[in-house]
Parts: structure tokens; sequence; C-alpha cells
């Protein structure tokens, strides 16, 4: 019982995230703090951009859930915290690496699933601009495009 509590906490905060990630790129990313993303969307890459630090606000409150579960021992709160930064893991590897290639790792990655990502991210892409942008989300990503991959797989 104790495991499957703590697991299903790591769970539901991983899911929680995609869907907090979702939101602030929809209304944060592209809302007040576009300065901050806009450098994402130039078509230029470099080796470091502005929008890296969005990493950094998302590793805030897994930090806290784990320093202060392992303080004031709640263990629940640690898991949670995991499942944040296990999110960001999984981000990291998606979206800077299989997606935008910023390091050559997986590069022959033929999975329908992350071709469908690939492609609604590059969707995202296609407007440099803060307005008029499609496809938020990361992991999961409009029904359309995974259809469009497994069809053709
Ligand atoms: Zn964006
Ligand atoms: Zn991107």
């Amino acid at each position: 019982m104790y495991y499957l509590i703590n697991v299903s906490l790591f769970i539901t905060s991983f899911i929680l995230m995609e869907f907090a990630a979702w939101f602030a790129h929809k209304y944060i990313m592209h809302g007040f703090l576009w300065w901050l993303h806009e450098d994402h969307h130039s078509g230029k890459y470099h080796i470091f951009q502005k929008n890296d630090s969005f990493a950094l606000f998302f590793a805030i409150p897994s930090w806290l859930c784990i320093m202060l579960g392992l303080m004031w021992g709640n263990d629940g709160s640690v898991w949670f915290g995991a499942g944040i930064a296990a999110y960001g893991v999984t981000y990291f590897f998606v979206h800077e690496v299989i997606i935008h290639q910023r390091i050559k790792w997986f590069r022959n990655i033929k999975h329908p699933y992350f071709l469908a990502l690939r492609r609604a991210h590059k969707v995202h892409h296609k407007k440099l601009t803060k307005e008029g942008c499609e496809c938020f989300g990361m992991l999961i990503v409009p029904m359309k495009y995974f259809r469009e991959s497994f069809k053709k797989a």
C-alpha cells in the first residue's frame, strides 16, 4: 500500500506536469514571458537560449517538494517532487534532443509516437511570433498527428 500510494503520486505529478507545461507554454511563455521564449521561435539555434531558463522555473517546485519532504519526513511529497523532476528529464530528451537535436543523440528514431510529437512541435514552430501558434503540448499532441504517423508506419 505504501509503495502504491507513492508510485501513484509520482505518476500523477508526471501527468499533471504535461498539463502544467501546456498551460505555461500557451498562456505564460506565449503571454507575458514571451521575451524569454522568443529566441526559441527565432529559428536561430544558439548553444544556450533565454528559453532554457524555464527549466529552472520548473525545477523550483520539484526541488521544494523533495527538500521539504525530506526535512519533514513526508515521503509522498518526495515522490511527487521526483515525478516533476522525471518530467523535466523527459522533456529535455524529447524537446531538446529528439525534436530539436541540440545534442546529436537518437537521430534515427522511427517510432510513430515520436514522429507525431516531432511533427506537432514543428507545426508549433511554423510561426515565429507570439500569436497564432498551435500545439502547445509536448507528450500529448492533437490526435490527428498520432493518426497520421501511425498510418504511415
Ligand atoms: Zn512556443
Ligand atoms: Zn521547440
